[in-house]
């Protein structure tokens, strides 16, 4: 462990806020706790109101000069961090690893993605285009342009520490914004380790501080300040449905725009005519995968009858032979919940799940001993639920999955939507009308719809977000690029004569 800090030149106390190097910080002093044996990793001091004070102004001052820098250059920056993000990949995967609890190679494919984000970004700095119109006017010309919009606020949960930055910031950079990070607390050093990469590659360039800022500090104060300050036109949160709803309620009082990205309950419908094997891989990497703490995480699985009994079979074989421990080690598949808070909130889930009807299958035990006295390890659990039981409406953020028997595809597509959020669908099938069907808008109604693939492990070319109650935002790929900007639409007259629109006349008669 501390070797990958010393290699990230994470000290023993971080400052907990920074316009590109670090600020003296005067909030309390935060303990970073690792999920996997409780120890500390480090210590953050917290940003108060007046540091949150500082690293805002010096992005509202940063923007005015990184506006002006061509896109394309922009862009020459974000791919100088994508590679300074590749010579610590390994030191980085491996601190998320430590801080939330992620297998090796998950914390490592999340780096990853920060750095595909990078090159992503470096493309997209030459393809920030607007349209041209046919005016209906003579001799005019009409077309739209995108300018910076300003500072972004950018608001992250813990489950990725890394990633949503890089999709928010790095795109947000090319399109000529300032970027302040509110990290998790359950999650700072990653982000202060990010931050450290960045920086170098800013100060190497000559860049004033304040293109890259971040804050660490307390819900209220720091939290609500961020939430209500007109300087900051958008607020990207990633978080739970509850802190999205408080934080659109805020921003929109202001009447700033909001980029939201929160929680989902995502099912895969298993057809009779699915191809069991790819099912029941996608559907354990799903579940399983993150110790059942993604977004995309597969909540639900709703299976023809015909198949029930066997696709259950296959995957509590499956669940039963999960290595659970330190996922630091090569052979773990899952390792702890980030805290004993997300153990005790699976536990209630269960307790609640069995008097709604529902049964559990197998899994769900907290682990104890030595190799789990941090109490934050616990086996994966199936569960078969009636579709109606309100605990299946809701995002456990644990590993649980329920399994919901269907008859027609058309009622498990009514089930599939009949929970609040909107996030990410699959449909196993090798039948092209079944597949179709899930497709079309009579089908899955999330802003992620899959076909003989799994709910989670999203790629970047997409746009990445959710329907419902999961927020509406789009990041990352396609045309997520746009919210960071501001459209203008701009009509010009080369002639002599002023017509009016619309052929209004407005003169003396
Ligand atoms: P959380 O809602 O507890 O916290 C998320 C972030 O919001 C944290 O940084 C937290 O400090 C901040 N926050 C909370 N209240 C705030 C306030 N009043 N003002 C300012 N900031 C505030 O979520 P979590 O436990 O960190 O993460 C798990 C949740 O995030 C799950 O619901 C998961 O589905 C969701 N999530 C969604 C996506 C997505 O892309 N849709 C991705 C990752 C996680």
């Amino acid at each position: 462990m501390k070797a990958i800090l010393k290699n990230l030149g994470i000290k023993g106390t971080e400052e907990g806020g920074g316009t590109g190097s670090a600020i003296r910080c005067h909030g309390r002093l935060l303990d970073v706790v690792s999920p996997i044996n409780g120890k500390r990793i480090g210590r953050v001091r917290l940003a108060d109101r007046k540091d949150f004070e500082s690293v805002v102004q010096c992005a509202v001052d940063a923007f005015q000069s990184w506006k002006m820098m061509p896109a394309p250059k922009r862009g020459d920056i974000t791919r100088q961090i994508g590679i300074a993000l590749r010579e610590k990949k390994e030191d980085l995967g491996a601190l998320v690893s430590l801080e939330v609890g992620k297998i090796r190679a998950e914390g490592e494919g999340e780096i990853q993605e920060a750095i595909d984000m990078a090159d992503f970004a470096v493309g997209q700095s030459r393809m920030l285009y607007g349209l041209s119109m046919h005016s209906e006017r003579p001799i005019h010309r009409m077309y739209e342009q995108w300018h910076p919009l300003g500072p972004v606020g950018v608001i992250t949960a813990f489950n990725f520490p890394a990633a949503v930055w890089s999709w928010n910031a790095l795109i947000a950079l090319v399109c000529g914004d300032t970027v302040i990070w509110k990290p998790s607390s359950k999650a700072p050093l990653t982000a202060i380790a990010l931050m450290k990469i960045a920086q170098g590659v800013l100060q190497k360039n000559g860049l004033p501080e304040g293109i890259l800022g971040w804050v660490v500090g307390d819900r209220h104060e720091v939290g609500e300040a961020f939430i209500n300050d007109p300087r900051i036109p958008l607020i990207s949160a990633t978080g739970s449905v509850a802190m999205g709803r408080h934080i659109s309620q805020a921003v929109s009082r202001r009447l700033g725009k909001t980029l939201l990205e929160l929680g989902g309950n995502n099912a895969v419908i298993v057809t009779a005519k699915a191809d069991m094997d790819l099912a029941v891989r996608a559907i354990v990497f799903g579940a399983v995968g993150t110790a059942g703490q993604r977004c995309t995480t597969t909540r639900r699985v709703i299976v023809h009858e015909d198949i029930y009994d066997e696709l259950t079979q296959a995957l509590m074989k499956a669940y039963r032979q999960i290595p659970i421990g330190d996922p630091l080690k090569p052979a773990t598949l899952m390792g702890p919940l980030i805290d004993r808070k997300a153990v005790q909130n699976m536990q209630s889930a269960l307790s609640r799940i069995k008097k709604q009807g529902g049964r559990i299958l197998c899994g769900g035990e907290v682990l104890s001993g030595k190799r789990f006295s941090a109490g934050t390890y616990v086996t994966p659990c199936l569960c078969e639920a009636p579709p109606d039981a309100p605990i299946v409406s809701e995002e456990t953020f644990a590993p649980i999955l329920y399994l919901i028997r269907y008859k027609t595809l058309q009622e498990a597509i009514r089930y599939h939507n009949a929970v609040p959020q909107g996030l990410s669908s699959a449909i196993f099938t090798t039948d092209m009308r079944e597949a179709e069907l899930f497709l079309s808008q009579m089908g899955s109604d999330c802003g992620i719809a899959n076909v003989n693939v799994g709910t989670s492990g999203a790629e970047i070319g997409g746009a990445f977000g959710g329907e419902k109650n999961t927020g509406g935002g789009r990041e990352s790929g396609s045309d997520a690029w746009k919210i960071y900007m501001r459209r203008q639409t701009c009509t010009i007259n080369w002639g002599i004569e002023l017509p009016l629109a619309q052929g209004i006349r407005f003169e003396p008669v």
